[in-house]
């Protein structure tokens, strides 16, 4: 076999966070003992550790990993990444897509490298807000660029499921830096390529 997925935990604390989502099923009526329910505890640890993986991960890193000199001026947008992360007051999902721009200052990187920076910090217990300027922030570290756009758009379960249940509302976020901030015609420019559709 030439390609092998693994994931590994850290039994220690798997073992801790069993105990206590036991508890938490038990708290909520649940008979934790039932066949349906009895390794939820241990799916529960198991997820909750990969969902916040971002903890051991370094976004700065990934970006330096893939850094190239390229005397490139013009602006590298990837739009429409995937997005799913948790939010800190309710522990429920939030899910969306990021859009990310820069303009080079001599260094490039890789185009993935952009999409795996919004996992690490998505893969964290987040607010929106934060999960936005996080992103901003280590674009601008890596790569030194002219500026660096990022604009995020997603739906929040806790705000569809329980609360308000405003099931269709899309909460926007943005932060921009260097020529996006200064420079408006750069700014609009970068506005008007994520809302126009691929066909
Ligand atoms: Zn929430």
């Amino acid at each position: 076999m030439a390609y092998q997925r693994t994931e590994s935990y850290d039994q220690q604390t798997t073992d801790a966070l069993m105990d206590h989502y036991k508890n938490i099923i038990g708290l909520l009526g649940e008979d934790v003992e039932r066949e349906g329910l009895i390794k939820t505890p241990e799916r529960m640890a198991k997820a909750m550790q990969y969902m916040t993986q971002g903890y051991e991960q370094n976004a700065v890193e990934i970006l330096n990993s893939a850094r190239f000199k390229e005397e490139v001026s013009e602006m590298v947008l990837v739009k429409h990444i995937e997005l799913f992360s948790m939010c800190e007051h309710h522990l429920v999902p939030f899910y969306g897509k990021a859009h990310i721009a820069y303009i080079p200052n001599g260094y490039i990187t890789g185009l993935s490298k952009l999409a795996r920076v919004v996992d690490v910090y998505a893969r964290r217990l987040q607010v929106q807000e934060r999960l936005t300027t996080q992103i901003l922030k280590a674009v601008k570290e890596s790569l030194n660029p002219l500026g660096v756009a990022v604009v995020i758009e997603a739906k929040h379960l806790c705000m569809m499921m329980r609360g308000v249940q405003k099931q269709n509302s899309v909460t926007t976020t943005s932060a921009f830096d260097g020529e996006f901030l200064n420079n408006h015609v750069t700014r609009n420019e970068f506005l008007k390529l994520i809302s126009a559709d691929l066909d």
